[in-house]
């Protein structure tokens, strides 16, 4: 007998069948004798709707208007759920974060936790209920509604379970887990039994979007035990958590991350003395431009060349702002690239082990990629490529790490 927070997604609530079916589920789990707090999402696409139909009124919503609004698609499939579990004779009771009391600050839309009381809902559970808790939502001391940014039931089933010392926080989605690389381009992808927080970080903000990335980090700060897993077919799913003994004996690599927003920038010719970098990168970063990778060779001419990789979006407003500096240090040339994509291996297990960076450069030698840029951490080796590799690059790499074969 444990006690579990399982999250529900949009999808997973999407249709009144969607949510008899995630009723039932959590009965099963009230039968096998857990108590149960479920978080869940507003529908899916209700969150849109809801943004796009403040838009047509306002086009930049007052933060705290669009809070409240914001916050009632949430609300709806708490009772909803809360409904189809007492059709099934279950007994359960639906609270919005105001009534959990899930204290924020004032930041509306992008509000943090500060904490949570859990009186209300161990009284419920205590009297057999099953407490379903309305996810990406909060007050903040004021009582005025708060939003916690896109994705943030996510973020609620972890501070909820941190809270209540849940045994696990099960995240039910539309995928069954965590994959070793996306099964849209690698046929024989695998699903990872066991990913650390760590290595679930830089898989999610390279792009593997299961979870919202706050969640993670949040989970692993409270070494709150994560599970991904399928609301529409049954399967252990992942199981994210701290590095332990067990790791030891875990594969080097666990995944392969990618993306396709990045571009690159350098700027050719600069004059090799101290401070170029600084007056380089400062102004890109007055202008809120996010910076990734950062490339600097050593110079032989007295010049030396800078590259880096901002989002795509971003890349026409950094260019921009690059002239300018460029002419005032006298540098020759700034170049753009948005025909690049970023592949990252990942792995705890990179730590103790010698020659992962060799073997990946070998694999991408062998299929001829020709590599642009690498950066490395310590549990991630990076590179930059042609987009019009970056398929075979991601299968070329995922069978050199053997990673379709379970260890
Ligand atoms: N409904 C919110 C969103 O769509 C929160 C969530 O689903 O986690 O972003
Ligand atoms: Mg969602």
């Amino acid at each position: 007998m444990a006690l579990i927070v399982q999250k529900y997604g949009g999808t997973s609530v999407g249709s009144v069948e969607r949510i008899q079916a995630v009723a039932a589920r959590v009965q099963r789990w009230r039968n096998d004798g857990h108590d149960v707090v479920v978080v869940v999402s507003a529908m899916s696409g209700e969150t849109n709707r809801l943004i796009a139909l403040a838009e047509e009124i306002q086009p930049e919503p007052t933060a705290r208007e669009l809070d409240v609004l914001l916050s009632t698609g949430e609300q709806v499939t708490t009772a909803l759920l809360s409904m189809a579990l007492h059709s099934l004779g279950c007994s359960a009771v639906s609270l919005n974060g105001g009534q959990v009391r899930v204290l924020t600050d004032t930041a509306h839309t992008k509000a943090r936790i500060k904490s949570i009381d859990k009186e209300r809902i161990q009284s419920h559970l205590q009297q057999g209920a099953v407490v379903v808790v309305a996810g990406f939502q909060g007050v903040d001391q004021d009582n005025n509604i708060t939003t916690l940014g896109r994705g943030g039931s996510d973020t609620t089933a972890v501070a909820l379970a941190a809270a209540l010392s849940a045994s696990e926080c099960q995240i039910y989605t539309d995928v069954d887990g965590v994959y070793t690389t996306d099964p849209r381009v690698v046929g024989n992808a695998r699903r990872l039994d066991k990913i650390t927080f760590e290595e679930m970080l830089e898989m999610s903000s390279l792009g593997s979007k299961v979870l919202q990335i706050r969640a993670v980090e949040f989970a692993g700060k409270y070494a709150v035990p994560l599970r991904v897993l399928s609301s529409f077919e049954e399967g252990p799913g992942t199981l994210i958590t701290l590095e332990d003994e067990s790791t030891v004996e875990a594969p080097v690599i666990s995944g392969i991350a990618f993306n396709r927003d990045e571009a690159k920038l350098t700027v050719v010719g600069i004059p090799d003395i101290p401070g170029v970098a600084y007056r380089i990168l400062g102004p890109i970063s007055d202008a809120n431009i996010e910076v990734d990778v950062i490339v600097q060779n050593v110079a032989e001419d007295n010049t030396t060349d800078l590259t880096f990789t901002v989002h795509r979006n971003d890349m026409a407003r950094a260019a921009e702002i690059l002239q300018n500096t460029a002419e005032q240090l006298g540098a020759s040339e700034v170049r753009t690239d948005d025909k690049i994509a970023k592949l990252s291996i990942v792995g705890v297990g990179m730590r103790s082990h010698a020659g992962v960076a060799s073997k990946m450069f070998g694999a991408l030698a062998q299929d001829n990629v020709n590599i642009q840029l690498i950066t490395t951490s310590e549990i991630k080796i990076s590179v930059v490529v042609d987009e019009k590799f970056l398929e075979l690059a991601v299968r070329s790499l995922h069978e050199a790490f053997e990673l379709d074969q379970a260890v």
